[in-house]
């Protein structure tokens, strides 16, 4: 990958703490293995966190028939008989939005447009997915964002927001609703909730929908607008196609944002098996993703890893947190498994693609460095001889129960 002209390598006063809002003492949910550093998580004052409580909410108190109807109900009110497509599925190629848009096609009979905003540098196994979905019967359009513009927003990103996937969760949540608008398709299916699935803002729990104004901007934005990013040099018409129609828009055009776990039970690993069977979905070629013990969750992109080491440098929540979390809700493990998996593989540095990654970005190994520590927060993690360690990490030591009053 040649080197482009990137903005000099300058770097910000950061309060990781206080920008997160994140807790000063650390606690672990009672049931699974998140801590209350997640931001926008709650806990209950029996140190269950939100993401376990709706869990066992999704168990015993949804009637999943009820909701099955409402999904034939939505399917009904949009279903087109004149040959146009009448639902957007944005689409990785990965196994989530294999399940939505072949289910959508094949049991509720809609004519879906999958829509991806194509990884920042793929990898074999993404394309090989993404070109499988295809050649199993579904239409897809996928945009790739200038590569010069993408990889200093990234660089930028990585630097000022901690996150280098900020601009890329821009186009991946936005460029599906302007390809509703372009079309006139009105009905956009997500994937799960993920603040209600993983823990977070549990407003939209209960609700098949999310707000495309506020929500967009808190959960997934970073309270960043794209159009914001000419602050940082870039040129507002290289940002038109990370920005999503405007909420009057999307009103007018009465375009609805819902998410298929609203009315399926999300299972990660059903889902994956359910696309092994139809979507022609492999996994991850190495056996795991590194980071974490899975091997069918975000493969698509060379710089996967470094977005989820991000938040285990920010949160002291890695991939493998999140990933074990998720079965431990689903009965799958128990906690006392995860614990060991979230001690083997957690915050493992995604060292197969580091090279990449900095190829990608421009940066070198010290400014890497520099950028990392620079997102560590000091109440999470302290340096001993040499080596960042965190503070506090998960153990099945009841002192670590979450005090009621947190
Ligand atoms: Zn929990």
């Amino acid at each position: 990958m040649d080197r482009i002209d990137f903005p000099a390598f300058t770097t910000p006063q950061i309060n990781v703490q206080k920008k997160y809002s994140l807790p000063s003492k650390v606690g672990f949910c009672t049931r699974c293995v998140i801590s209350n550093q997640r931001p926008r998580i709650s806990f209950d004052a029996d140190g269950v966190c939100s993401a376990c409580r709706y869990a066992e909410w999704k168990r015993t108190r949804i009637d999943w028939e009820a909701r099955a109807k409402e999904l034939e109900a939505l399917c009904d009110k949009h279903r087109r008989s004149d040959g146009r497509f009448d639902v957007i599925v944005p689409c990785s190629g990965g196994k989530d939005s294999g399940y939505v848009s072949h289910l959508l096609k094949n049991k509720y009979g809609m004519h879906p447009l999958t829509v991806t905003w194509a990884p920042h540098w793929y990898t074999d196994i993404g394309r090989d997915n993404l070109h499988e979905l295809v050649h199993h019967g579904l239409d897809n359009i996928c945009m790739t964002p200038n590569g010069v513009v993408h990889r200093i927003m990234t660089r930028l990103a990585f630097i000022n927001l901690g996150d280098p996937f900020q601009p890329f969760i821009y186009g991946q949540k936005n460029f599906p609703l302007q390809m509703a608008s372009s079309f006139g398709i009105p009905l956009v299916m997500f994937g799960e909730n993920g603040e209600a699935e993983y823990g977070g803002d549990m407003k939209n729990a209960l609700r098949p929908c999310h707000d495309t104004d506020g929500d967009m901007m808190k959960h997934f934005f970073s309270g960043v607008a794209p159009s914001e990013w000419v602050k940082h040099g870039i040129d507002e018409k290289d940002l038109h196609v990370y920005a999503g129609p405007s909420h009057e828009q999307i009103r007018n055009l009465g375009i609805e944002c819902h998410y298929m776990g609203y009315y399926q039970k999300w299972i990660p690993q059903e889902i994956y098996y359910y696309c092994t069977e139809h979507t022609g979905f492999q996994a991850n070629p190495d056996g795991r993703s590194e980071g974490t013990y899975s091997k069918y969750a975000s493969l698509d992109d060379r710089l996967d890893g470094f977005h989820y080491y991000l938040a285990y440098v920010k949160f002291g929540l890695g991939r493998c947190t999140s990933d074990a979390a998720h079965e431990i809700r689903d009965g799958h493990i128990t906690r006392e498994e995860g614990i060991v998996l979230v001690r083997q593989f957690d915050g493992e540095f995604p060292k197969k693609h580091y090279q990449d990654f900095l190829a990608y970005t421009g940066l070198d190994e010290n400014q890497f460095n520099q950028v990392i520590d620079l997102w560590r927060a000091p109440h999470l993690w302290s340096k001993v001889k040499g080596q960042w360690l965190l503070n506090t990490v998960i153990s099945d030591e009841p002192a670590f129960k979450v005090a009621a009053s947190m």
